[in-house]
């Protein structure tokens, strides 16, 4: 029994269970999903607060740009560029047929400086909002300081008697433990037994203490809590759970508004946006949804993408169980080379706060990620990991279900108005040798 239900009783109810447990790739669009002004309030944080967070990360800009010097070119703002994908898409339009494709443009998260993913900002600024509570309350700054005293050796002391725990699969962990370290703090990552051992190594020699575990995610992330829970001194980044995790990666938002008109894209009835977002624990993808419904409202349709041996948030959002059930509970290993995605129980706050908001789920093969993964790198010359290609099927996905473009009330001409962004999580900082081992892999299929 599952959760007082035979398997068979749980097809019958929610026929996407077959495909999920099949393994089979497959997509849900919401039937539930409300109008944006309706929904918001269900995530009890407001734009007030992501507009916080955006100011905390320009408070912040001149010390990153002082111990970060890869940040000074754009003033210590850490941000990513957008970029076509005209081979991608030319692809997805020949294999599926497509009609009334849009554009299909790329985030290049895959670049964003320090940790190479978008770990980048959730992360990051959730490390920096406790490092000045901190400095605010001992008064080592005050807030119209220049925060680029933070890099004295004072702070660096004054830094170095609290400790930051985290569990993570690997890029939440160098986030975490580049940025604390830099700061000063005494930084554990908990790693799950799928993290790379690039990431730990590098981690290391950032002066990270590294605690591997021979369990997945959910478990790191376990350990993670119960050392901090153990010690007063000790502050935990919540990645199951975190409001300002989540509002770190809502900023990216006013930054995408900011490029799109400079880039002459427009978002408005008719010409919708479609954001594919690669989602493991939700946090990630819900935040940056969230930014994106705050400004875009209705005209931005958020879906995301899993790996079909970690499907987690689609499983809990679609049997209204979120984070009461776990893709093992219905015989799914969690295991996929997707770095980042392997999680098997999606974050409860996320999948409840954000369920009204986002328009779907789909799942994608490891082979299929690889695949897009040498297509992006050969033809379109963009480095991404296997998990930053989740987000690519997504426009052939969308435009193969006409329920739900009717549902949403899109004509044919404000579909070829259209943009579809891929939402490119990470790879820039995987090693060359790694690369070019996905790459032959990829090739090989
Ligand atoms: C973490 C991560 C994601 C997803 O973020 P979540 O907050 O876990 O949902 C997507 N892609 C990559 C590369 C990641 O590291």
């Amino acid at each position: 029994m599952i959760h007082g239900k035979t398997i068979e009783a749980w097809k019958q109810s929610h026929p996407i269970i077959g495909d999920l447990v099949a393994l089979n790739e497959t997509s849900w669009f919401n039937p539930d999903i409300a109008k944006t002004s309706e929904a918001i309030t269900d995530v009890g944080l407001t734009a007030e607060d992501v507009k916080a967070a955006s100011a905390r990360l320009q408070r912040f800009a001149p010390y990153l740009k002082t111990v970060f010097p890869e940040t000074a070119i754009a003033n210590g703002i850490i941000e990513s560029h957008i970029t076509p994908l005209v081979q991608l898409r030319e692809l997805l339009v020949g294999e599926g047929a497509l009609q009334n494709a849009g554009e299909m443009w790329l985030k290049a998260d895959c670049d964003l400086p320090i940790s190479g993913s978008i770990k980048a900002r959730g992360g990051i600024h959730e490390v920096l909002k406790h490092a000045e509570d901190l400095a605010l309350k001992a008064g080592l700054v005050a807030r119209g300081d220049d925060y680029s005293k933070l890099a004295s050796d004072e702070a660096r002391a004054f830094f170095s008697q609290y400790k930051i725990a985290v569990g993570s699969t690997g890029n939440l962990g160098l986030s975490i433990g580049i940025m604390s370290a830099k700061l000063g703090f005494q930084v554990s990552v908990h790693m799950s037994s799928d993290a790379r051992q690039w990431k730990k190594d590098k981690l290391r020699a950032n002066g990270v203490v590294v605690v591997e575990h021979e369990s997945d995610y959910s478990v790191a992330v376990e350990q993670g809590r119960h050392q901090a829970a153990a010690d007063p001194s000790c502050y935990f980044v919540d990645d199951e759970n975190s409001p300002d995790l989540f509002l770190g990666y809502a900023v990216a938002a006013e930054r995408l508004e900011r490029q799109f008109d400079r880039a002459g894209i427009k978002v408005d009835a008719e010409h919708p946006l479609f954001v594919y977002l690669p989602c493991g624990v939700g946090g990630g993808p819900g935040g940056v949804a969230f930014g994106l419904k705050l400004i875009f409202g209705d005209f931005v349709h958020c879906i995301f993408a899993e790996p079909t041996h970690s499907p987690c948030m689609l499983l809990g959002v679609y049997t209204g169980l979120h984070d009461k059930t776990s893709v093992q509970d219905f015989g799914i290993d969690n295991v996929t080379a997707a770095d980042g995605l392997a999680v098997g129980r999606p974050s409860g706050f996320v999948g409840k706060a954000m369920q009204r908001l986002i328009d779907g789920y789909y799942t994608v093969t490891d082979e299929e990620l690889y695949r897009l993964m040498v297509v992006a790198y050969d033809r379109d010359k963009v480095k991404l990991e296997p998990s930053a290609l989740a987000g690519v099927p997504g426009m052939a996905r969308v435009l193969q279900s006409p329920d739900y473009l009717t549902r949403i009330g899109l004509t044919p001409t404000n579909l070829q108005n259209a943009t579809h962004l891929v939402w490119g999580t990470g790879g820039s900082m995987v090693p060359e040798d790694e690369f070019n081992a996905y790459l032959a892999k990829g090739r090989s299929l």
